[in-house]
């Protein structure tokens, strides 16, 4: 067992899904430069991702989807094809790396299961990785291969016995629960913004997503209301997410560590700040087991890289310096985003990690939420 491993790879620099897409931003190529930066990156604790390989995509992923996704790297694909594979359309773009990309994720996500069952690392954070959405046979919301998925089959392929997925991207984490739905051995709980795709305005209980959706038992949901603030985030990880992790008892956690739910975000109505964030991963860290930490949603690239290098300083224990270095300071200023948010931006975004906390009250929806998903 030795220390906490960094899976990247220089793909998520030089690719881009395309002009005007809200992912054609920095996120984890500005987070590695970020931990570089602040030396907290060096040989000993970075493994170069590798794509995954066809015999390992298709443990999920059905021959045919893979095959087009491969060919359509290389030559246009049909109408027909664009509309049964999703892609094309609905925000999952064509473009040149469309399958190196997501592979390298996926890649990422078999060397870090890899590490943690064989008692290489006590945690791991791939990056790059974290596609909930993606489904066997199609793409959906920006993710074209489902990489918790897979990675999770690998763990139970190669000794885990039962394993926690957390999914705190803003978005509910659909493929992912539906993937493991009815199977024992994979709890999925998703903390999500209700009402936002891809579930529906008005969802009613019992839908995809709700706090009623067990997914045949191993499931749970908590749909949260917009404005979600730390202080309510802290109570739900506290009183629902740690209460089913010790009860499940696990061999390993998967947190899917979207960053969409932080209040700089523009693609989620949720408020928390990166603080609450590090104390999930802090929480986790705490309780001693494998843990696998991905990567997920997040649409603004200030936000992104400094959440997601602080996740980084949690899981090595490092303390968050209360201002950056020259050499991370100038990465931020080199970011250009096109986004109205970013134009009168906070200090914070190119001097510190750290974002004020944000706390305030417990709303009655969160206790109700809360009561909801623990009863049977
Ligand atoms: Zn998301």
């Amino acid at each position: 067992m030795t220390k906490p491993i960094f899976i990247s790879h220089p793909i998520y620099e030089s690719s881009t899904y395309g002009s005007g897409h809200p992912l054609a931003i920095p996120r984890v190529s500005l987070a590695t430069d970020l931990v570089k930066a602040l030396g907290w990156l060096d040989k000993t604790n970075y493994i170069e991702s590798r794509e995954a390989t066809h015999k390992e995509l298709v443990e999920f992923h059905t021959t045919d989807y893979i095959r087009f996704l491969m060919n359509a790297e290389r030559h246009p694909p049909s109408e027909t094809d664009r509309v049964r594979y999703n892609i094309g359309i609905n925000g999952n773009p064509i473009y040149p790396e469309m399958y190196r990309r997501p592979a390298t994720a996926c890649g990422g996500g078999q060397i870090a299961a890899d590490l943690l069952m064989f008692d290489e690392a006590p945690c791991v954070f791939n990056i790059g990785g974290g596609q909930h959405h993606g489904l066997a046979d199609k793409a959906s919301g920006f993710c074209y291969l489902n990489e918790p998925v897979l990675t999770i089959r690998r763990l139970l392929e190669t000794g885990a016995r039962r394993v926690f997925y957390l999914d705190i991207d803003a978005h509910f984490g659909d493929g992912t629960q539906l993937a493991f739905h009815g199977e024992d051995r994979v709890y999925t709980l998703s903390v999500h913004e209700q009402g936002r795709w891809p579930q529906r305005r008005g969802v009613k209980a019992g839908d995809p997503g709700s706090v009623e959706d067990r997914a045949g038992g191993m499931a749970r949901n908590l749909p949260v209301p917009k404005g979600l603030n730390d202080t309510e985030f802290d109570y739900l990880i506290d009183t629902v997410a740690l209460v089913l992790i010790k009860n499940f008892a696990p061999d390993v956690i998967y947190l899917q560590c979207g960053v969409d739910a932080l209040a700089d975000d523009p693609q989620s109505k949720l408020e928390l700040s990166n603080r609450a964030i590090w104390r999930v991963v802090d929480e986790l860290k705490q309780l001693g087991l494998p843990l696998l930490v991905s990567g997920g949603g997040g649409y603004n690239p200030f936000s992104v890289g400094r959440c997601w290098a602080g996740v980084w300083a949690q899981l090595n224990g490092i303390e968050i310096p209360t201002f950056l270095n020259g050499g991370a300071e100038r990465l931020l200023r080199d970011v250009t985003w096109h986004h109205h948010k970013a134009k009168s931006p906070p200090d914070r975004w190119f001097t510190a990690l750290a974002d004020d906390p944000n706390q305030g009250p417990i709303r009655g929806e969160i206790y109700d939420l809360a009561e909801k998903s623990l009863n049977n």
